[in-house]
């Protein structure tokens, strides 16, 4: 019988996880364990709307107000690290000397923003930004005139360019690739975002790469480019990934590798330990492994993972699916965005709203869509289902969408 169920990492798949435990049914004990001292939040508007409005942060900010955790009798510790798991006793240790008694341990642990190996990255004007207080702190140094160099246009570095030119800041942004966010939509795609921002003012140094940043007192005034290069500043926004953190699950033995290894009901190696969200390394929907560091996994497989500890039937293997806006752009991907494969493009990506799909042997493996949002909805079924169409009749924009789904999977 399980009375005890330990989650550590109070954030969205955590949270998402303990709402599943009471939807399910569950009627024992859940510790929510969190070291940000806030209760569970949304990661998305701390790169868009918390900065446009000088910090403040959205209504719907929090995934539940704190009502909600008592109705719900979900034991939150908040401003606490978990520091052991005891795996033979069934316990999790916190860095406040209590121990929590756990039939079942979910590590929903995520992960945190990668820091530049560089001297000077811990200057005050340095800015990383995972957290709400990170997002709090860059807040405060995106004023109307500002200088600020992004480092490293992945996501992070693409809206954050976007907001603080929405702001009235210059923006540089420096890109050892040739173009943003190329890790995720690659060069031909990521190519035409780079001119988007262009278009909108940001200086793009693209190709090129950071050697060192140059301080004064406790700011950094400029960085130095690879060719030599200063570029005056008055912040910087570093965006070079995050580490997924797995210390406490590598500390206990569990079996890791680029995060928490876990099966399709989120199960690690260890049969009372499950893991969920962007920390966790799944089975990829088009096989092998994978870590996703998205909202939906992080909500979705955090849901999945009450299913697996409570034993009920769960088969959690989904395709990736990330929405990115700036500007005026919402851009979405799922699946896999391949250049390798075969694209069909509805719509003219000069015109900024174009949907591209990606065909692998005739079967639709990824899609990508630029203001078309209504597109994703039947693109993300189109992928899930492994559906086998003819790409001549997808690139008919006469035919909508629906249609050919329609027709696709009759
Ligand atoms: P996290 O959100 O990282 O939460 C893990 C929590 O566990 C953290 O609070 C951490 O401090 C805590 N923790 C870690 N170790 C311990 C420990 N030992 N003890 C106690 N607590 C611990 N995705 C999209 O699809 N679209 C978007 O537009 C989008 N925008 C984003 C904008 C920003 C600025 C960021 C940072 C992310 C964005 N994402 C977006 C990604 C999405 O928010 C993440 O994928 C999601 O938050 C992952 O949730 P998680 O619960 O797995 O991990
Ligand atoms: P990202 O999209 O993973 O991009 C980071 C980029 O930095 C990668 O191209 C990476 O290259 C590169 N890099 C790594 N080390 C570097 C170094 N030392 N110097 C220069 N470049 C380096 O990560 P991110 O933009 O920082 O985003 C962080 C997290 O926030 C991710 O989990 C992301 O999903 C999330 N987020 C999501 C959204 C969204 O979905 N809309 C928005 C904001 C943030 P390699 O690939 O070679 O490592």
């Amino acid at each position: 019988m399980i009375r005890n169920i330990a989650i550590v990492g109070a954030n969205m798949a955590g949270a998402r996880a303990a709402e599943a435990l009471r939807g399910a049914g569950y009627d024992g004990r859940i510790h929510l364990v969190g070291d940000e001292p806030w209760r569970p939040y949304e990661r998305p508007p701390l790169s868009k709307e918390l900065l446009w409005h000088d910090g403040a942060p959205p209504e719907t900010f929090y995934l539940h107000d704190e009502a909600w955790y008592e109705a719900n009798r979900i034991e939150l510790r908040l401003g606490v690290r978990a520091d052991t798991i005891d795996l033979s006793a069934g316990a999790i240790g916190l860095a406040s000397g209590e121990r929590i008694d756990a039939d079942r341990i979910l590590l929903a642990t995520g992960g945190a923003a990668r820091r530049l190996p560089l001297d000077g990255a811990d200057a005050v004007n340095v800015h990383h930004l995972r957290t709400y207080d990170d997002a709090l702190r860059l807040a405060g140094d995106l004023r109307p005139g500002a200088r600020i160099v992004v480092i490293g246009m992945g996501v992070i570095g693409a809206e954050v360019a976007a907001s603080a030119r929405r702001i009235g800041c210059e923006v540089t942004a420096i890109e050892p690739f040739a173009a943003p966010m190329v890790r995720t939509i690659g060069e031909h795609f990521g190519g035409w975002l780079g001119e988007y921002h262009r278009t909108q003012g940001v200086r793009s140094l693209f190709g090129r790469s950071v050697a060192a940043l140059r301080r004064d007192g406790v700011r950094v005034n400029a960085v130095e480019l690879d060719d030599g290069e200063l570029v005056p500043c008055d912040a910087i926004v570093v965006g070079i990934g995050i580490v997924p953190a797995i210390e406490l699950a590598a500390s206990a033995g569990l079996a890791v590798g680029n995060g928490i290894v876990v099966d399709a009901q989120c199960r690690a190696s260890n049969p009372n330990v499950f893991a969920a969200g962007d920390v966790a390394e799944q089975p990829d929907f088009f096989g092998g492994r994978v870590r996703l560091e998205t909202y939906q996994n992080a909500a979705e497989q955090g849901a999945a993972a009450a299913s697996g500890m409570l034993g009920l039937p769960v088969e959690y293997c989904r395709p990736c699916w990330f929405w990115s806006d700036q500007y005026d752009l919402n851009i979405q991907c799922t699946g896999r965005i391949d250049a390798e494969k075969q694209v069909v493009l509805r719509g003219r990506m000069e015109d900024g709203a174009f949907s591209a799909f990606f065909l692998s042997d005739g079967v639709v493996t990824g899609a990508l869509t630029a203001n078309r949002p209504s597109d994703m909805g039947i693109a993300k079924r189109l992928v899930e289902r492994r559906t086998q169409i003819d790409a001549a009749h997808l690139a008919d924009v006469d035919t909508p969408l629906r249609e050919i789904l329609k027709r696709a999977t009759a």
